[in-house]
């Protein structure tokens, strides 16, 4: 199956602006899709109460956007998972609540029933996005879905940021090849994404890259890694990754 050929597609991203930037020509292709957010989008320490007023005004808005971009893929909505106790997961911290997301998105997976599940790679890069893919792999094993991954961003071996390529060379990678219309759609989502600017416009809107996931493939992230607020900065990644390892293999 390629990922095109989806009849019901669950697209499983971190944060609102993932799925537009990874997979807005795909979002137009597919007959119905449902856009899952793992995070609230909204990272402590940034500074970003200053502007926003809060932490949690500035996630609404990012949600806003989210609600405005998919309404121009027309088939396509959105969900958030949920803690147990009705909240949402905090921005960089999902690798702490691997389980408790787990049951959220596979329950959400079973009510809307897609055929295939779609997220990011693993890449190192930024940690929530590595925490998808870990939780897209259990739900695609837990309910026989097709699973197949993007790529975003990554740092090479020098230090070179890297966007929209894989880390490393598998079967079965595909490159979408957009219409000028469907390229247009994707330019109006990501200009919903007013809050993200500047990070949006690092992106080429003409490329979306997917591939089958076969095996679960994870481990240390790149010695480079730069982004904010993801790995490089965390003092605790010998933990993060020790999460990882635990919750795929069940403890
Ligand atoms: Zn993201």
């Amino acid at each position: 199956m390629l990922v095109e050929d989806a009849k019901r597609l669950l697209v499983f991203v971190a944060h609102p602006d993932d799925e537009s930037i990874g997979c807005g020509v795909l979002l137009q292709r597919v007959p119905a899709a449902l856009v899952v957010f793992a995070v609230d989008g909204a990272p402590a320490g940034y500074g970003i109460e200053g502007k926003f007023g809060s932490l949690k005004s500035y996630s609404a808005e990012r949600f806003n956007e989210a609600g405005r971009a998919l309404r121009l893929a027309r088939n396509s909505s959105f969900r958030r998972l949920n803690t147990r106790s009705g909240t949402y997961f905090p921005d960089r911290q999902l690798f702490a609540h691997l389980e408790e997301a787990a049951d959220s998105l596979v329950s959400i997976a079973r009510v809307f029933l897609p055929d295939a599940i779609v997220s990011h790679s693993y890449e190192g890069g930024h940690i929530d996005h590595d925490a998808c893919y870990l939780l897209a792999k259990h739900a695609a094993d837990t309910l026989s879905l097709e699973h197949f991954e993007f790529p975003l961003y990554w740092k090479d071996e020098t230090g070179q940021d890297v966007f929209q390529k894989f880390r490393n060379t598998q079967e079965g990678e595909i490159s979408l090849n957009p219409s000028q219309t469907e390229i247009a759609t994707k330019n109006k989502m990501l200009a919903e994404y007013q809050t993200q600017r500047d990070i949006v416009a690092m992106f080429s809107t003409n490329v979306e890259k997917f591939r089958p996931v076969r095996v679960c493939e994870y481990g240390e992230p790149s010695r480079n890694f730069s982004y904010p607020g993801t790995w490089r900065s965390r003092r605790d990644s010998r933990s993060a990754l020790q999460r990882f390892s635990e919750f795929r293999h069940g403890r």
